[in-house]
């Protein structure tokens, strides 16, 4: 599946860490570090934690629009 966090939206609040700590882990307070090519199995866990996100900085299999939305900001 395919997995995109947008860093310059994360705010390191950590939710998605709790919610599937095999994807996300936080690297020091702030910083996150993730695994974009997450497997297919872990969908449900990815899908809980980007739900959970405050600031909905985790995209999943939204890939191509996160792309075009940083070509406008260009
Ligand atoms: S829940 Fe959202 S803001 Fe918090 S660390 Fe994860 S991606 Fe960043």
């Amino acid at each position: 599946m395919r997995l995109v966090v947008d860093l310059n939206r994360c705010q390191g609040y950590a939710q998605c860490a709790f919610l599937a700590p095999d994807v996300f882990v936080m690297h020091g307070e702030e910083a996150l570090m993730y695994d974009p090519g997450a497997d297919e199995s872990q969908r449900e866990q990815i899908t809980r934690a980007a739900a959970a996100c405050p600031v909905q900085a985790i995209l999943v299999d939204q890939v191509d629009q996160l792309e075009e939305a940083r070509a406008h900001v260009r």
